[in-house]
C-alpha cells in the first residue's frame, strides 16, 4: 500500500484540490491511503476562534468567515445541491454549538475539539471530489484509528491500540483521512502537535507496513536550507534515516520530527516531493550514505534563551539539573540547545504553549534567571570547520556550540 500526505499549502483552494488528482494520477490512483490537512491557514484560524472564545470576545464572526471561505472553495468544485455542502454546514454549526454548551475550562481540550476540525473539512471535500471524478475512496475519521492519550495538543500515540485499529484496513482499497487528529480512551479528539500531519502519515504507513510514503510539498523536495531563508540551496535527492531526522529536529520544517522514528522502524522508503512537479524525483530518504557530508543549513526561530545560574557562587550540580528539567516537563517547554558552565546553564527553548513565565517564576525561587526572548537558533550540519567564520559576519551570537561537524549558534 502507498501513503499520501497532502498538507495545507497543497489544498490551500479549489485549484489545489483539483492538482492533488493530477498528483494521484501521475502516481497511478490504486492501493493508498492519502492523509490531509486543513486547507492553507485554516488551522490559524480556527486557533483564533479558541483564542477568542476564551478572551471572552466574538468567535462566531469568525467562524463565519472561515465557512464562506470553504463555501466559496466547495461552489468551485461541486454543484450548488450537491450534498457535501450540508455535510460541510454542519461542522461549522458544531463548531459554535460546542462552544455555546461547552463547560470546560480547560484550553488545550477545547483547542482540539475546535481546531482539528479543519482537517475533519479538508477530508470531506477532498474525497468527495476524488469520488466524483471516479477516483472511487472512503473516507475514514483517523479518531477511530489513532489512539492517543489525554495529553491535548500533544498526544502520545497508544501504538498497540492503533496498529490493532488501522491493519485491518482492506489494503487494496484507497482511502482518505485526515492528518494531525486521534481520540482519547473517551473518544474525545486528541490533536499531535503543530504541523503533525506528516507524523499522522508516518503512523498510518507503520502499521499498514506501507510500500513507501510520499508527503506534497510546495519546495522540490528536502533541500540543503529553507528556499525561504537561504540562497543558493540545492536539492538533496537522497538522504538517510539519520540525517532527516537530525535535520527536522534542528528545525528543518519540511518535514514534521516525528514523521522519521515509525518510518526507520520498518525502514519503509519516504519521499518528499513537489505537489507543482509531481514528475520530478524530489527526495528519497531511506537507509543511505548519500549526501552523508553535505552542508545544510537550518534557521529555527521563535526561541528563548534562557540562563540560569545560582545564587551562592555554588556549582550548577545534578541536583539544580534535576530539578531545572522537572520544571521544563511541567510546562512542556522543550530545550533546543544547552550549554553549562560551573555555575550556569544556558538552555535555548521553545516554548510552544506560553508557559515561559510559569517557568521563570517558578526557576526564580532558587536561583537567578535571565531570559532572551526572540532569538533564533541557527544549525550548520556538515559544516566545513576550516571556513566557518563566513557563518558569523553580520550575526549577533549569544551561544554557540560546536559538536562533530554541526555547528550551531543562538542569534539575535
Ligand atoms: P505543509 O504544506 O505540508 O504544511 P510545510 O509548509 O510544513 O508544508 O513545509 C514546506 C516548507 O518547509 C517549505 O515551504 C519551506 O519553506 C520549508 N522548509 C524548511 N526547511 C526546508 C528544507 N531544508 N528544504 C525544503 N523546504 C524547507
Ligand atoms: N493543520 C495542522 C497545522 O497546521 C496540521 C498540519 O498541517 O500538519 O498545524
Ligand atoms: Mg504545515
Amino acid at each position: 500500500m502507498k501513503i499520501f500526505k497532502f498538507g495545507g499549502a497543497s489544498v490551500k483552494d479549489a485549484e489545489g484540490i483539483k492538482n492533488v488528482a493530477v498528483v494521484l494520477e501521475t502516481e497511478h490512483f490504486e492501493n493508498c491511503l492519502i492523509v490531509v490537512s486543513a486547507m492553507g491557514k485554516t488551522t490559524n484560524a480556527l486557533e483564533k476562534v479558541v483564542q477568542n472564545y476564551f478572551d471572552k470576545k466574538n468567535y462566531e464572526e469568525l467562524v463565519e468567515e472561515i465557512k464562506k471561505n470553504h463555501l466559496q472553495i466547495t461552489s468551485e468544485l461541486f454543484s450548488a445541491n450537491h450534498p457535501v455542502l450540508a455535510e460541510i454546514a454542519v461542522f461549522f454549526d458544531d463548531i459554535n454549538s460546542f462552544l455555546r454548551r461547552n463547560k470546560s475550562p480547560s484550553y488545550n481540550f477545547v483547542y482540539d475539539q475546535v481546531v482539528s476540525c479543519g482537517e475533519m473539512i479538508s477530508s470531506k471535500i477532498l474525497s468527495e471530489y476524488l469520488n466524483d471524478i471516479q477516483f472511487k475512496n472512503i473516507w475514514l475519521d483517523a479518531r477511530d484509528f489513532i489512539k492517543t492519550d489525554s495529553q491535548y495538543r500533544e498526544g502520545n500515540v497508544n501504538w498497540e491500540e492503533t496498529e490493532k485499529n488501522i491493519k485491518i484496513l482492506n489494503s487494496s482499497k484507497c482511502f482518505v483521512t485526515q492528518g494531525f487528529i486521534g481520540s482519547d480512551s473517551h473518544n474525545f479528539t486528541v490533536t499531535l502537535g503543530r504541523e503533525g500531519s506528516d507524523y499522522s502519515a508516518a503512523i498510518f504507513a507503520y502499521c499498514l507496513n506501507a510500500d513507501h510514503l510520499t508527503i506534497w510539498k510546495d519546495v522540490p523536495g528536502v533541500m540543503t536550507g529553507d528556499p525561504r531563508k537561504f540562497e543558493n540551496v540545492n536539492l538533496l535527492s537522497e538522504i538517510s534515516y539519520e540525517e532527516a531526522i537530525e535535520m527536522a529536529y534542528y528545525g528543518a520544517s519540511v518535514i514534521h520530527p516525528k514523521t522519521l522514528q515509525p518510518l526507520k522502524q520498518k525502514n519503509i522508503p519516504f519521499f518528499v516531493k513537489s505537489f507543482l512537479d509531481p514528475k520530478n524525483e524530489g527526495t528519497k530518504v531511506s537507509v543511505s550514505d548519500e549526501n552523508e557530508y553535505t552542508e545544510t543549513y537550518i534557521l529555527k526561530e521563535n526561541q528563548m534563551l534562557m540562563n540560569v545560574s545560582t545564587r551562592d557562587f555554588s556549582f550548577i550540580a545534578e541536583e539544580h539539573l534535576s530539578l531545572i528539567f522537572s520544571y521544563l516537563a511541567k510546562y512542556n517547554i522543550k530545550i533546543s540547545l544547552m550549554q553549562n558552565s560551573a555555575i550556569s546553564l544556558a538552555l535555548c527553548l521553545e516554548d510552544k504553549f506560553n508557559n515561559i513565565n510559569l517557568l521563570n517564576d517558578e526557576l526564580h525561587h532558587f536561583f537567578n534567571t535571565e531570559l532572551t526572548e526572540n532569538v533564533s537558533l541557527f544549525t550548520i550540519r556538515n559544516a566545513n570547520l576550516k571556513n566557518i567564520e563566513k557563518f558569523y559576519t553580520g550575526k549577533n551570537v549569544l551561544l554557540e556550540q560546536i559538536s562533530k561537524q554541526t555547528v550551531q549558534m543562538v542569534i539575535s
